[in-house]
């Protein structure tokens, strides 16, 4: 078999990391974030990444976006999939319409003025933001803003979405909503999701495996399965018993590291 640049290793995984290796900086000031990092993540799949601030999650998520380049080793993504991203912060264009913002990725990818109309206004109904396309950003509220972005990546039309703690800034009310209408518009499109959290009971509502990474350099040092029937609530007995190994695991690897 030829190996190839782009398609994954193995023909069953959307995203495949292999060996990934990730050191910033130089000489004595070098710091190694992450050490050889392998992971598969199956078309459909929602994997959540947790691990204590600093271990390397954003560092894996920006490496597998392609923002930056591993130091070794080797990512591949679907070929099809430009992944759509999502951070902590919209970073919606704030002198634009909240139509405008999820309308760009439309036009940028030449989609006809009619048809990107019906596909805004679709996107806004599918984040449950009827109505509101003509306002500006700052007239949303947090919870609105991350629906728009949300809207915004979902035009993209890709079928891999890489988020970074997209939720942190959101009071919980507005969160467990969210990982509601996350978690339909996944299921719905069959969206393949990698999502960095350090919050273990996010992860234990939204995941079908939670990948945790140790304290840098970043790897993989436990990982489960969360086989609990969708929709889910984030205080399912089922989903904290979950949340509560994680924790345990975590909590026994932040106190290795003193910290
Ligand atoms: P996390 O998202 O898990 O909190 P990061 O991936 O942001 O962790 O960071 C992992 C480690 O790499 C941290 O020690 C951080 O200080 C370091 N790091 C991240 N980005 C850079 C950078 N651009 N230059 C130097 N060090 C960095
Ligand atoms: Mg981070």
């Amino acid at each position: 078999m030829t190996s190839s640049v782009t398609a994954p290793e193995s023909a069953t995984a959307a995203v495949a990391l292999s060996g990934v290796t990730k050191v910033y900086g130089r000489g004595e000031a070098a710091v190694l974030a992450l050490d050889g990092l392998s992971l598969d993540v199956a078309p459909g799949e929602f994997v959540c990444l947790v691990g204590a601030s600093g271990c390397g999650k954003s560092t894996l998520l920006n490496l597998v976006a392609g923002l930056d380049r591993p130091s070794g080793g080797r990512i591949a993504i679907d070929r099809d999939a430009n992944p759509g991203l999502m951070f902590q912060e919209p970073a919606l264009f704030p002198w634009l319409s909240v139509a405008a913002n999820v309308e760009m990725p439309l036009k940028l990818r030449g989609v006809p003025r009619a048809e990107r109309r019906r596909r805004v206004a679709e996107l806004l109904e599918t984040v449950h933001l009827g109505g509101f396309g003509r306002r500006q950003p700052h007239e949303l509220s947090g919870g609105m803003r991350q629906r728009a972005a949300l809207a915004r990546t979902l035009a993209l039309d890709t079928p891999v979405l890489l988020m970074d703690e997209p939720f942190g800034a959101l009071d919980a009310m507005t969160r467990d909503l969210l990982h509601d209408e996350l978690e339909r518009i996944w299921s719905q499109r069959r969206l393949t999701v990698l999502f960095v959290t350090h919050n273990v009971r996010e992860a234990a509502r939204l995941a079908d495996r939670i990948v945790l990474l140790s304290s840098r350099p970043g790897r993989i040092i436990y990982e489960t399965r969360v086989a609990v029937s969708r929709p889910r609530r984030i205080d399912a007995p089922e989903v904290a018993a979950i949340a509560a190994e994680v924790t345990d695991r975590l909590r026994t690897e932040v106190g290795r590291h003193g910290q």
